[in-house]
């Protein structure tokens, strides 16, 4: 008997063609697992059309997902651009000898288009060929002839020209319109999935409102109701629609869903894996990312981990312990103290060294302006109070200031890195 996902795939049959100006291949396979590599990867089921000068890949929607040049004035070979579902044009860049791998963990480096935190990458979006891409991608692909060719490729040309540069604005405002705002900022462990991620809100606000956060919202922690969650995954499956096959990744919104009922994540993950369909997505696995603050972390019953441990999901809980020093969290305006989020770190290795299938990473600040007690503070945790190398609990680093690239604050974080025990990262604030 033919499993589900056999039937999905051959659902799509791969289809070629060329002719002296084009060439398309309909339904390509691309890797159906995410994995860190130093050369570009495709994955899940897309369309590829490629030009005299461009190659695009489109989604099972027909909406435009990936582009290059093949000019060769394009930076390099192996760099492209990637479309988000926010709308966003994202350029990954192999970072030249920066060492993009030892500071993201990824081999690519995103480029925004928006400030951010980030403290690697040059300005790409100012180059002449990516600028032609983001501004005409929509004009090259019109020019092409719809009539004249094999049936089904006809089709598919017509259908992708449908998918105008103003549409997909609109569909990325529905997406964000069905839990009521765009994601601001995305867990540091959703670039396991390349933050091919489904938003689902069980919550919104934080409890802190600290004052250092720049993405932070002016809403009070409330917890959604069944009805509505209900309805955001309903309006999900909608707008993901041909595509959802793609997706094996749900995040729980919004800044501290670990501090919703343990009854209402639970249910609502477990809602989300079949409404979704994740078992039978074309990606391998499904993941998890949900963020928490230091009190719904501790406020967490044991039987939240211990149920999450057991779903089929690899799940992801990011915590802001942001410093262990007084003075500095007094500083961010984080209303916590060292002994809050020394239990937090604590409790975290417990369930690191416990639940194979869940893994708790933590933030902490960083910033030229910060005293040496918050480092000296921050090596007692990440490196005095383990005795050896631990494989996981990512300890994400992030830098205070938005649009102010600092040698010297990526200086810091070597040595930072250099001396943890745990897997030491930089965390790059990106929205979806
Ligand atoms: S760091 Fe977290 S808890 Fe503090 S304001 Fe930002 S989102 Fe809220």
């Amino acid at each position: 008997m033919e499993t589900i996902d056999t039937l999905k795939i051959k659902n799509h049959k791969t289809r070629i063609f060329k002719n002296r100006d084009l060439s398309i291949e309909l339904n390509c396979h691309g890797n159906n697992e995410y994995i860190k590599v130093s050369y570009p990867v495709k994955y899940g089921l897309f369309s590829r059309l490629e030009t005299k000068n461009h190659i695009f890949e489109f989604n099972l929607n027909h909406e435009l997902r990936h582009a290059k040049s093949k000019k060769k004035a394009w930076i390099h070979p192996s760099e492209w651009l990637k479309r988000t579902m926010g709308n966003d044009w994202i350029y990954y860049s192999t970072g030249g000898y920066s060492g993009v791998y030892e500071a993201l963990g990824e081999y690519y480096l995103p480029n925004l288009m928006y400030p951010t935190n980030s403290l690697l990458g040059g300005k790409p979006f100012k180059e002449n060929e990516i600028d032609i891409i983001v501004k005409n991608w929509h004009q090259i692909i019109a020019q092409l002839p719809d009539t004249g060719l094999p049936d089904p490729i006809s089709r598919w040309i017509w259908a992708i020209k449908q998918q105008t540069p103003k549409g997909l604005h609109k569909k990325a405002q529905k997406l964000f319109d069905i839990s009521g705002s765009r994601v601001t900022v995305m867990p540091p462990d959703a670039r396991h999935v390349d933050y091919n991620i489904i938003p689902l809100n069980i919550s919104d606000g934080c409890l802190y409102k600290c004052r250092f956060c720049k993405v932070k919202n002016k809403k009070k922690f409330s917890i959604r109701s069944n009805h509505n969650i209900n309805n955001q995954i309903k309006h999900l499956k909608q707008l993901y629609d041909k595509d959802l096959v793609n997706f094996n990744a749900l995040f729980l919104g919004e800044h501290d869903a670990l501090n919703a009922p343990c009854e209402l994540i639970l249910d609502t993950v477990q809602h989300a894996y079949d409404a979704f369909e994740f078992q039978s997505s074309v990606m391998k696995k499904s993941f998890l990312f949900i963020f928490g603050s230091v009190d719904s972390f501790l406020n967490a019953d044991k039987i939240l981990f211990e149920t999450l441990n057991r779903l089929p999901f690899q799940t992801f809980i990011n915590i802001g312990l942001e410093s262990y020093d007084q003075a500095t969290l007094d500083l961010l305006g984080k209303p916590l103290t060292p002994k809050k989020v020394a239990h937090a770190f604590k409790k975290i290795q417990a369930i690191n060294n416990t639940a194979s299938n869940i893994e708790i990473s933590c933030n902490f600040v960083m910033d030229e302006t910060l005293s040496n007690a918050h480092y000296t503070a921050l090596m007692t945790l990440v490196r005095e109070s383990v005795n050896k190398t631990k494989p996981k609990g990512c300890i994400y680093l992030s830098p205070l200031k938005f649009g102010s690239p600092s040698r010297q604050v990526l200086y810091d974080f070597y040595k930072l890195k250099s001396l943890s025990r745990f897997p030491t990262f930089l965390y790059l604030i990106q929205r979806l």
